[in-house]
């Protein structure tokens, strides 16, 4: 077990709770996870081809990466976690050793989950597809996917590994990827809805100083369009605002709403139609 460390990363503690809103990714994580134990008997009485490989997609800052660290920390499956780029900044030959090294640590140390974050850049299309703006008709990439591809195809008698995939970009993958037997439950994670907004903003009002005049509802309203990871840069700075309060004039009443609404105002939203 001793060199395995390096490579097994400990996930940091986000749980499902951590994560405001989102009630179907949650749900279809659980089962996931519980699906990666499960015996293939009682499995075969619901499913003709259990899924095993997962993709995450939606608009960037709304809780992707937070759901599969959460997946990992609930689940207690050995985790394995690889940024598409990193792969992509390696020398030739060596991110294929790597994806094929990746697969065989994850099989040795099963039941285990793979997360590959930013997965369109190395699961771009391929040249021939019809794609002008691939990011991976470089020989490099398409190597790499090309091995991601093949480790996947052996992945169907792989017991007890999940393979979990997070983008931004998904018309932008390789539609082999997403062929059956290897990446074949797609999840869409959207914007936050105001219930969920609501949720971010009682999570970080349960761990600052709130003024009695903040009201969550009225925030969660306002935000119509934002992130969850712009909401959480609204909240930031809110705090900066009441701190250079605190010290500048003694006031410690907290986080006013006017602090909240200043920052609602200056916070750009990133989320577009498309
Ligand atoms: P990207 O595509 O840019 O990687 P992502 O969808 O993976 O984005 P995360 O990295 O999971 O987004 O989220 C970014 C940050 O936004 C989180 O660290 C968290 O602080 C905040 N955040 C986003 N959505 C939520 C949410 N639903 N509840 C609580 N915090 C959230």
């Amino acid at each position: 077990p001793s060199a395995m460390h390096d490579v097994n990363l400990k996930p940091p503690p986000i749980r499902f709770d951590d994560i405001g809103g989102q009630e179907s990714v949650k749900k279809a994580l659980r089962r996931a996870v519980r699906m990666s134990t499960e015996s293939t008997e009682r499995l075969s009485r619901y499913f003709d081809r259990p899924p095993r490989g997962f993709l995450l997609y939606g608009p960037p800052g709304c809780s992707k990466t937070m759901a599969a660290q959460a997946m990992a920390t609930e689940s207690g499956l050995n985790f394995f976690a690889v940024k598409g780029a990193e792969l992509l900044n390696m020398y030739v030959g060596e991110s294929e050793r790597a994806v094929r090294r990746l697969f065989a640590r994850a099989r040795e140390v099963a039941p285990s989950m793979i997360f590959f974050d930013e997965i369109d850049s190395i699961g771009g299309q391929r040249p021939g597809f019809g794609s002008s703006s691939s990011s991976t008709t470089s020989h490099g990439g398409l190597n790499v996917l090309t091995t991601l591809l093949n480790e996947m195809d052996g992945f169907e008698a792989m017991e007890g590994v999940v393979v979990l995939a997070a983008t931004n970009r998904p018309q932008a993958l390789d539609p082999a990827l997403l062929r059956p037997g290897r990446i074949d439950k797609v999840i869409y994670v959207s914007p936050p809805d105001e219930e969920a907004r609501k949720a971010i903003f009682r999570g970080v009002a349960a761990k600052r100083r709130m003024n009695t005049d903040v009201d969550i509802d009225q925030l969660a309203r306002d935000t119509e369009g934002y992130s969850g990871a712009e909401i959480k840069g609204i909240c930031a700075h809110a705090g900066e605002a009441a701190y250079d309060r605190d010290v500048e004039e003694g006031s410690s009443d907290g986080i006013r709403m006017s602090d909240l609404q200043t920052a609602i105002r200056n916070q750009r939203r990133q989320i577009t139609k498309e």
